[in-house]
């Protein structure tokens, strides 16, 4: 499928499923050296290929249409992963949204390992501190986290998650906000957590899996 149509595609799927709402989150993707960006003031909604804006990883605008005005993040958050990454998915998606908002988060540990899958495809999630959102302080704490982050909880704001293709950049978006909503689901319950010797054979039987 065309890269663009599957942006497009997949941010009407977060709308759809309820992980955006209104008019927030914004999702972007690198084609030979272009970052192709959900359009500003935008629901992802009923975005097409032909309202994406276009912009060099430097800023400068390539076509008509006006990036979202969370923009400078991506473009930090590219550089950061030094190619790394080819995706970029931010929601403010709900149960996330809770969990960077609590006073009591453990910024070191803010998730705990009670699947597997958490650790395969969010872990080690970073915190960053709350900034204005379109920022340059935001934009430049999300390039620092991204040298070795793909999963990031914006304090107070939403989450961001890497790729080096859109779909796992949305496998990873996914999995950190159901696990999220696990967590305050089960809160205040005794959890079985998996055990140091199980994460590490997740580790070992995963490749990449840090
Ligand atoms: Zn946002």
């Amino acid at each position: 499928m065309d890269p663009l149509e599957k942006l497009c595609e997949t941010a009407a799927s977060f709308f759809a499923r309820g992980y955006a709402f209104g008019s927030t989150g914004n999702l972007s993707v690198v084609v030979d050296d272009r970052v192709w960006i959900t359009p500003t003031g935008a629901s992802l909604r009923k975005v097409v290929p032909a309202d994406l804006a276009c912009i060099s990883l430097d800023g400068a605008a390539l076509n008509a249409n006006k990036a979202s005005k969370e923009y400078p993040f991506h473009l930090a958050a590219y550089r950061g992963a030094g190619g790394r990454a080819k995706a970029l998915v931010h929601l403010h998606c709900t149960y996330a949204v809770a969990l960077s908002c609590l006073d009591t988060l453990d910024e070191a540990n803010p998730l705990p390992v009670f699947t597997p899958y958490y650790l395969m495809r969010v872990a080690p999630l970073a915190v960053l501190p709350y900034y204005r959102p379109g920022s340059g302080e935001l934009a430049q704490a999300v390039g620092e986290a991204a040298v070795v982050h793909d999963s990031m909880l914006l304090r107070n704001h939403g989450v961001i998650c890497l790729g080096a293709a859109l779909e796992e950049a949305v496998d990873r978006t996914e999995e950190l906000e159901e696990t999220a909503k696990l967590w305050f689901l089960t809160r205040g319950e005794k959890l079985r957590m998996l055990t140091a010797g199980e994460q590490d054979e997740i580790r070992r039987v995963f490749r990449g899996v840090r």
